[in-house]
Protein backbone atom coordinates (compact mmCIF):
# COMPACT_ATOMS: atom_id res chain seq x y z
CA UNK A 1 0.00 0.00 0.00
CA UNK A 2 1.44 3.34 -1.43
CA UNK A 3 1.28 6.75 1.07
CA UNK A 4 2.70 9.86 0.56
CA UNK A 5 4.84 11.01 3.76
CA UNK A 6 5.81 14.38 5.07
CA UNK A 7 8.89 15.21 5.87
CA UNK A 8 9.15 15.59 9.92
CA UNK A 9 9.44 19.76 9.26
CA UNK A 10 10.34 20.43 5.65
CA UNK A 11 7.84 20.71 2.96
CA UNK A 12 8.81 17.62 1.25
CA UNK A 13 6.85 14.66 0.38
CA UNK A 14 8.02 11.15 -0.31
CA UNK A 15 5.74 8.42 -1.82
CA UNK A 16 6.64 5.33 -0.10
CA UNK A 17 6.07 2.37 -2.09
CA UNK A 18 6.03 -1.15 -1.52
CA UNK A 19 5.69 -2.94 -5.01
CA UNK A 20 8.75 -1.02 -6.49
CA UNK A 21 11.14 -3.43 -5.43
CA UNK A 22 9.97 -5.79 -7.79
CA UNK A 23 11.00 -3.74 -10.42
CA UNK A 24 13.74 -5.42 -13.06
CA UNK A 25 17.12 -3.22 -11.83
CA UNK A 26 18.95 -5.49 -14.38
CA UNK A 27 19.09 -2.92 -17.00
CA UNK A 28 22.72 -3.13 -18.51
CA UNK A 29 21.78 -6.82 -18.48
CA UNK A 30 18.22 -6.48 -19.98
CA UNK A 31 19.26 -3.96 -22.59
CA UNK A 32 21.56 -5.83 -23.97
CA UNK A 33 19.66 -8.87 -24.03
CA UNK A 34 16.06 -7.89 -24.42
CA UNK A 35 14.80 -9.14 -27.77
CA UNK A 36 12.02 -6.83 -29.88
CA UNK A 37 9.81 -9.98 -29.29
CA UNK A 38 10.20 -9.24 -25.70
CA UNK A 39 9.92 -6.20 -25.23
CA UNK A 40 6.92 -5.36 -23.05
CA UNK A 41 6.42 -2.27 -25.52
CA UNK A 42 6.32 -3.51 -28.68
CA UNK A 43 3.16 -3.96 -30.29
CA UNK A 44 3.32 -7.71 -30.08
CA UNK A 45 4.75 -7.73 -26.62
CA UNK A 46 2.14 -4.92 -25.08
CA UNK A 47 0.31 -6.72 -21.85
CA UNK A 48 -1.58 -3.56 -20.55
CA UNK A 49 -4.81 -2.06 -22.38
CA UNK A 50 -3.77 1.02 -24.38
CA UNK A 51 -5.86 3.99 -22.69
CA UNK A 52 -5.40 6.61 -25.37
CA UNK A 53 -3.43 6.00 -28.84
CA UNK A 54 -2.76 7.59 -32.20
CA UNK A 55 -2.75 5.97 -35.28
CA UNK A 56 -4.38 2.61 -36.65
CA UNK A 57 -1.97 0.19 -36.02
CA UNK A 58 -1.25 2.89 -33.01
CA UNK A 59 1.99 4.71 -33.47
CA UNK A 60 2.00 6.52 -29.91
CA UNK A 61 0.43 4.59 -27.10
CA UNK A 62 -0.36 5.24 -23.71
CA UNK A 63 -0.49 2.51 -20.73
CA UNK A 64 -0.90 1.76 -17.44
CA UNK A 65 2.27 1.48 -15.54
CA UNK A 66 2.55 -2.37 -14.58
CA UNK A 67 3.86 -0.97 -11.63
CA UNK A 68 2.11 2.28 -10.69
CA UNK A 69 3.63 4.62 -7.23
CA UNK A 70 0.11 6.57 -7.11
CA UNK A 71 -3.31 4.43 -8.38
CA UNK A 72 -6.95 5.06 -7.23
CA UNK A 73 -6.61 1.64 -5.62
CA UNK A 74 -4.59 2.87 -2.51
CA UNK A 75 -6.98 2.30 0.57
CA UNK A 76 -4.43 3.31 3.42
CA UNK A 77 -5.81 5.81 5.98
CA UNK A 78 -4.72 9.36 6.01
CA UNK A 79 -2.42 10.40 9.15
CA UNK A 80 -2.23 13.33 10.72
CA UNK A 81 -0.42 12.95 13.95
CA UNK A 82 3.60 13.82 14.34
CA UNK A 83 3.27 11.50 11.36
CA UNK A 84 1.66 13.11 8.31
CA UNK A 85 0.45 11.00 5.15
CA UNK A 86 -2.28 9.94 2.95
CA UNK A 87 -3.44 7.42 0.30
CA UNK A 88 -0.77 7.76 -2.59
CA UNK A 89 -3.68 8.26 -4.65
CA UNK A 90 -3.24 9.26 -8.58
CA UNK A 91 -2.67 8.44 -11.94
CA UNK A 92 0.26 6.10 -13.31
CA UNK A 93 1.09 5.85 -16.99
CA UNK A 94 3.43 4.91 -19.81
CA UNK A 95 3.47 6.82 -22.80
CA UNK A 96 5.33 4.62 -25.93
CA UNK A 97 6.47 7.20 -28.38
CA UNK A 98 7.06 4.64 -31.23
CA UNK A 99 6.06 1.64 -32.32
CA UNK A 100 9.59 0.42 -33.17
CA UNK A 101 11.64 -0.84 -30.89
CA UNK A 102 14.94 0.85 -31.88
CA UNK A 103 13.93 4.07 -32.90
CA UNK A 104 15.59 7.37 -30.54
CA UNK A 105 13.25 10.16 -29.75
CA UNK A 106 15.87 12.61 -31.51
CA UNK A 107 15.12 11.12 -34.59
CA UNK A 108 11.70 10.80 -34.79
CA UNK A 109 10.38 13.26 -37.43
CA UNK A 110 9.05 16.49 -35.83
CA UNK A 111 5.14 15.90 -36.81
CA UNK A 112 5.54 12.92 -34.56
CA UNK A 113 7.30 14.64 -31.73
CA UNK A 114 4.50 17.61 -31.93
CA UNK A 115 2.16 14.17 -31.50
CA UNK A 116 3.99 13.04 -28.54
CA UNK A 117 3.90 16.32 -27.02
CA UNK A 118 -0.22 16.72 -27.97
CA UNK A 119 -0.59 13.07 -26.33
CA UNK A 120 1.33 14.72 -23.22
CA UNK A 121 -1.46 17.68 -23.03
CA UNK A 122 -4.36 15.87 -23.39
CA UNK A 123 -3.11 13.55 -20.56
CA UNK A 124 -2.54 16.48 -18.48
CA UNK A 125 -5.82 17.95 -19.81
CA UNK A 126 -7.81 15.00 -18.52
CA UNK A 127 -5.65 14.22 -15.57
CA UNK A 128 -6.45 17.63 -14.09
CA UNK A 129 -10.26 17.21 -14.20
CA UNK A 130 -9.67 14.33 -11.55
CA UNK A 131 -10.70 15.83 -8.23
CA UNK A 132 -8.17 13.83 -6.59
CA UNK A 133 -5.08 15.58 -8.77
CA UNK A 134 -2.91 18.52 -7.84
CA UNK A 135 -0.25 18.39 -10.04
CA UNK A 136 0.82 16.50 -14.09
CA UNK A 137 4.69 15.38 -14.30
CA UNK A 138 5.61 14.23 -17.03
CA UNK A 139 8.87 12.75 -17.46
CA UNK A 140 11.46 11.15 -19.55
CA UNK A 141 14.50 8.55 -18.94
CA UNK A 142 16.79 8.07 -20.92
CA UNK A 143 19.84 5.11 -20.74
CA UNK A 144 19.92 3.23 -17.38
CA UNK A 145 22.66 5.81 -15.69
CA UNK A 146 18.98 8.12 -16.26
CA UNK A 147 17.24 5.31 -14.69
CA UNK A 148 15.69 3.52 -17.47
CA UNK A 149 14.61 -0.16 -16.95
CA UNK A 150 12.97 -0.67 -20.87
CA UNK A 151 15.29 0.50 -23.83
CA UNK A 152 12.24 1.29 -26.05
CA UNK A 153 11.94 5.09 -26.40
CA UNK A 154 8.93 6.18 -23.34
CA UNK A 155 8.15 8.33 -21.33
CA UNK A 156 6.19 8.61 -17.36
CA UNK A 157 2.97 10.68 -16.58
CA UNK A 158 2.03 10.65 -13.00
CA UNK A 159 -0.74 12.36 -11.75
CA UNK A 160 0.03 13.57 -8.21
CA UNK A 161 -2.13 14.31 -5.08
CA UNK A 162 0.44 17.06 -4.10
CA UNK A 163 2.72 19.74 -5.61
CA UNK A 164 6.02 18.56 -5.39
CA UNK A 165 8.60 20.80 -3.83
CA UNK A 166 10.64 22.20 -6.50
CA UNK A 167 7.33 23.22 -8.63
CA UNK A 168 6.09 24.85 -5.81
CA UNK A 169 9.04 26.72 -4.92
CA UNK A 170 10.01 27.74 -8.69
CA UNK A 171 6.51 28.98 -8.59
CA UNK A 172 6.22 31.02 -5.02
CA UNK A 173 9.25 32.21 -6.57
CA UNK A 174 7.80 33.53 -9.91
CA UNK A 175 4.72 34.99 -7.90
CA UNK A 176 6.76 36.79 -5.39
CA UNK A 177 8.66 38.10 -8.30
CA UNK A 178 6.16 39.29 -10.31
CA UNK A 179 4.28 41.06 -7.45
CA UNK A 180 7.95 42.73 -6.37
CA UNK A 181 8.92 44.11 -10.36
CA UNK A 182 5.64 43.33 -12.36
CA UNK A 183 7.07 41.36 -14.75
CA UNK A 184 7.25 37.52 -15.29
CA UNK A 185 10.87 36.03 -13.89
CA UNK A 186 10.95 33.81 -17.08
CA UNK A 187 10.35 36.17 -19.26
CA UNK A 188 12.77 38.66 -17.64
CA UNK A 189 15.60 35.70 -17.99
CA UNK A 190 15.21 35.82 -21.71
CA UNK A 191 15.95 39.27 -21.92
CA UNK A 192 18.90 39.19 -19.37
CA UNK A 193 20.21 36.76 -21.13
CA UNK A 194 19.72 37.58 -24.28
CA UNK A 195 21.78 40.77 -23.53
CA UNK A 196 24.50 38.69 -22.19
CA UNK A 197 24.66 36.26 -25.28
CA UNK A 198 26.34 33.61 -23.71
CA UNK A 199 23.86 31.10 -23.05
CA UNK A 200 21.26 30.83 -25.44
CA UNK A 201 21.63 27.93 -27.39
CA UNK A 202 18.86 28.61 -29.79
CA UNK A 203 16.70 31.18 -30.29
CA UNK A 204 13.45 30.32 -32.37
CA UNK A 205 10.12 31.87 -33.02
CA UNK A 206 7.93 30.53 -29.85
CA UNK A 207 10.81 29.09 -27.71
CA UNK A 208 14.28 29.36 -26.66
CA UNK A 209 16.39 26.90 -25.42
CA UNK A 210 19.12 28.09 -22.52
CA UNK A 211 21.93 26.87 -20.47
CA UNK A 212 20.63 28.25 -17.22
CA UNK A 213 23.48 30.53 -15.70
CA UNK A 214 24.06 28.07 -12.23
CA UNK A 215 23.64 24.66 -14.06
CA UNK A 216 23.29 21.89 -11.58
CA UNK A 217 24.26 19.37 -14.59
CA UNK A 218 26.96 19.42 -17.49
CA UNK A 219 24.83 20.47 -20.37
CA UNK A 220 21.92 21.49 -18.22
CA UNK A 221 19.37 22.36 -20.81
CA UNK A 222 15.93 24.29 -20.12
CA UNK A 223 13.45 24.82 -23.20
CA UNK A 224 10.65 27.55 -23.00
CA UNK A 225 8.31 29.79 -24.38
CA UNK A 226 8.69 33.46 -25.25
CA UNK A 227 4.76 33.98 -24.04
CA UNK A 228 3.70 33.25 -20.44
CA UNK A 229 2.04 29.73 -21.34
CA UNK A 230 1.13 27.82 -17.92
CA UNK A 231 0.37 24.49 -19.14
CA UNK A 232 1.35 22.03 -22.19
CA UNK A 233 -2.77 22.33 -23.13
CA UNK A 234 -2.64 26.10 -23.54
CA UNK A 235 -0.27 25.95 -26.13
CA UNK A 236 -1.06 26.95 -30.23
CA UNK A 237 -0.56 24.57 -32.25
CA UNK A 238 2.26 26.78 -34.14
CA UNK A 239 3.43 26.75 -30.20
CA UNK A 240 3.82 22.87 -30.24
CA UNK A 241 4.93 22.85 -33.94
CA UNK A 242 8.20 25.14 -32.65
CA UNK A 243 8.47 23.38 -29.98
CA UNK A 244 8.84 20.07 -31.28
CA UNK A 245 11.44 21.38 -33.60
CA UNK A 246 13.42 23.13 -30.72
CA UNK A 247 13.35 20.09 -28.69
CA UNK A 248 14.61 17.46 -31.59
CA UNK A 249 17.27 20.00 -32.49
CA UNK A 250 18.47 20.01 -28.43
CA UNK A 251 18.75 16.56 -28.19
CA UNK A 252 20.31 15.76 -31.42
CA UNK A 253 22.88 18.40 -30.69
CA UNK A 254 23.01 17.15 -27.02
CA UNK A 255 23.59 13.34 -28.81
CA UNK A 256 26.43 14.91 -30.90
CA UNK A 257 28.25 16.32 -28.16
CA UNK A 258 27.67 13.17 -25.70
CA UNK A 259 27.10 10.46 -27.85
CA UNK A 260 24.73 7.84 -26.29
CA UNK A 261 24.23 10.28 -23.88
CA UNK A 262 21.64 9.35 -20.85
CA UNK A 263 19.73 11.67 -19.43
CA UNK A 264 16.34 12.68 -18.18
CA UNK A 265 13.65 14.87 -19.63
CA UNK A 266 11.42 17.31 -16.82
CA UNK A 267 8.01 18.47 -17.88
CA UNK A 268 7.37 22.08 -15.39
CA UNK A 269 3.88 23.13 -15.66
CA UNK A 270 1.13 25.07 -13.80
CA UNK A 271 -0.56 23.16 -10.66
CA UNK A 272 -3.80 22.84 -10.52
CA UNK A 273 -5.63 26.51 -10.42
CA UNK A 274 -2.40 28.08 -10.16
CA UNK A 275 -0.36 30.51 -12.21
CA UNK A 276 3.30 29.62 -13.44
CA UNK A 277 5.54 29.53 -17.14
CA UNK A 278 5.84 26.05 -18.36
CA UNK A 279 9.11 24.61 -19.42
CA UNK A 280 11.40 21.62 -20.17
CA UNK A 281 14.12 20.87 -18.38
CA UNK A 282 16.97 18.68 -19.49
CA UNK A 283 19.64 17.18 -16.85
CA UNK A 284 22.43 15.21 -18.81
CA UNK A 285 23.55 12.08 -16.39
CA UNK A 286 27.19 12.29 -17.01
CA UNK A 287 28.51 12.44 -14.05
CA UNK A 288 26.83 10.76 -10.69
CA UNK A 289 26.24 12.62 -7.94
CA UNK A 290 28.03 11.97 -4.85
CA UNK A 291 28.62 12.73 -0.99
CA UNK A 292 28.92 16.54 -1.47
CA UNK A 293 25.73 16.79 -3.50
CA UNK A 294 23.41 14.31 -1.27
CA UNK A 295 24.54 15.81 1.83
CA UNK A 296 24.16 19.63 1.07
CA UNK A 297 21.73 20.02 -1.91
CA UNK A 298 24.63 21.65 -3.39
CA UNK A 299 26.53 21.55 -6.44
CA UNK A 300 29.47 21.17 -8.07
CA UNK A 301 29.35 21.63 -12.02
CA UNK A 302 32.49 20.62 -13.74
CA UNK A 303 31.61 22.24 -17.29
CA UNK A 304 29.90 25.63 -17.01
CA UNK A 305 27.20 26.67 -19.23
CA UNK A 306 29.16 29.41 -21.39
CA UNK A 307 31.75 26.27 -22.16
CA UNK A 308 28.78 24.02 -22.85
CA UNK A 309 27.32 26.66 -25.24
CA UNK A 310 30.29 27.12 -27.11
CA UNK A 311 30.49 23.69 -27.62
CA UNK A 312 26.53 23.55 -28.56
CA UNK A 313 27.12 26.29 -31.06
CA UNK A 314 29.84 24.48 -33.02
CA UNK A 315 27.63 21.76 -34.17
CA UNK A 316 26.74 21.49 -37.41
CA UNK A 317 23.71 19.41 -39.18
ZN1 LIG B 1 10.22 -2.49 -27.95
ZN1 LIG C 1 5.90 34.01 -17.85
Amino acid sequence: MNDVRKHYFLDRWVITSSNRGKRPFDFEIREVNIQKRNCPFCPGGLNQPIFYKIGEPWRIAVIPNKFPCVSNENKVSRRKDFFESFPAVGFHEVVIENSEHKVKFEDFSEKHIKDILDVFSQRTKSHMSDKSVQYVSIFKNKGALAGASIAHSHSQIIALPVVPRLIESERRKMEEYSSMFGECIFEKIYKEEKKEGKRILIDSQKFYALAPYSSVFVGETWILPKRHVRTLFELTSTETQDLAKILKQVLQTLDKIFPGLPYNLAIHQAPKNRDFHLHFEIYPRISNFAGFELSNDMYINSFPPEEFTEEFRKVKF
